[in-house]
């Protein structure tokens, strides 16, 4: 074979590349406007019979040199490609991510801007236990002159025999202390029939990590005009943590806050993995205001500081963490929550890593 014979060949090649490039570009798009059509009948995207039956049209026809596992391999990672390209058209076209809205979602709360730029402080008792306990918390919060307290009154907890809060009375706490110290209270809701009961009481609606998949709870969630503070699931990925996110917003409630506190991995020094990252990650993919609680990823007192000064140094909006008058005597979480001279311990130096404007 000559120089110039080979040459053409060669050029033949570079030619047919470039017309598969283009057909299965082509074929991408049309599989595209399929995808786009099947969007609002919720058809499953994927259809393996469908799959099935291109792939024998396709080995019917095949006169070689390929073989038909050959030829099967390489059509089946253009199905593949195609579907990915939906999700991913999916994906960017969710409520909850920036590639829909870009401006950060900026949520008022008892006077305060979360997401716009200045930390939010999200302080108070992993339970509510009585007045005087949430009350002498609420008493430190305002001196601070936060605006924020939490504490729980539905407690979703590990053990059926352990303390689970004090429901309904918990809420009328809570509901007391926000007007005797004008403090917006954020507060676990667990049951979706209790969504609109609590509207009375909270100021924002914390969906905890046991629960971020409790698919009728976030409807429900969805459905009011309420703030709601989403919390990472223990072994939730962001993806998964995202789309608990848009449940939320594709009910009508635009007002979410996501919550990294910590994941579930083999380390045991924490008693949870604080996933840092996520934060960013968070940040880049949705328009959503992004706290880390630093009690419940961490379970420990000494990593609390260095945790929130991570946290606000990685672009989160908001720190949250639990403190209690006496620790040692509180019906859950005794062994993370910080009394309250640790409180003002805490928050002094977080003020120093991070000038917050009065
Ligand atoms: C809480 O914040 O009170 C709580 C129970 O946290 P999580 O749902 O993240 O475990
Ligand atoms: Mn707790």
């Amino acid at each position: 074979m000559g120089n110039q014979e080979l040459e053409q060949l060669r050029q033949r090649v570079d030619e047919i590349n470039l017309q598969l490039l283009e057909l299965i570009n082509e074929r991408a798009k049309i599989v595209q406007e399929i995808g786009r059509a099947k969007l609002p009948q919720g058809v499953n995207k994927y259809d393996p019979v469908r799959e099935r039956k291109m792939l024998n049209t396709i080995i019917e026809r095949n006169d070689g040199p390929f073989e038909n596992s050959t030829i099967e391999h390489i059509f089946k990672e253009i199905f593949k490609a195609s579907l990915e390209l939906q999700e991913d058209d999916h994906r960017k076209a969710l409520l909850v991510s920036r590639k829909k809205k870009p401006e950060d979602t900026v949520i008022e709360i008892n006077g305060e801007l979360v997401g716009a730029g200045q930390p939010t402080f999200v302080f108070g008792p992993c339970a509510v236990e009585s007045y005087e306990q949430v009350a002498e918390v609420a008493q430190s919060i305002k001196n601070k002159g936060l605006k924020l307290i939490r504490g729980g009154a539905f407690k979703p907890r590990t053990s059926p025999y352990d303390f689970q809060g004090l429901g309904l009375d918990g809420l009328k706490i809570l509901k007391q202390i926000a007007d005797e110290f004008q403090l917006a209270v954020v507060t676990e809701i667990v049951n979706p029939a209790h969504i609109e009961m609590a509207l009375d009481y909270v100021d924002v609606i914390q969906i905890g990590a046991r629960n971020m998949q409790n698919f009728e709870l976030l409807k429900a969630a969805g459905s009011v005009k309420k703030p709601v503070l989403l919390k990472r699931g223990l072994s939730a990925t962001l993806q998964e943590f995202m789309y608990a996110a848009e449940y939320i917003m594709s009910r009508g409630n635009e007002q979410i806050i996501l919550c990294e506190r910590g994941i579930r991995t083999y380390e045991r020094a924490t008693r949870n993995t604080l996933d840092i990252t996520a934060v960013p990650i968070l940040k880049q993919e949705t328009h959503l205001p992004v706290f880390v609680d630093v009690t419940h990823s961490t379970g420990r007192r000494d990593l609390l500081l260095p945790a929130a000064k991570a946290a606000l140094a990685i672009g989160a909006d908001g720190v949250m963490a639990e403190v209690h008058p006496d620790p040692a005597v509180a019906l859950s979480d005794s062994a993370q929550q910080m009394d309250l001279k640790q409180f003002d311990e805490f928050y002094n130096e977080i003020l120093k890593a991070v000038p917050v404007k009065a």
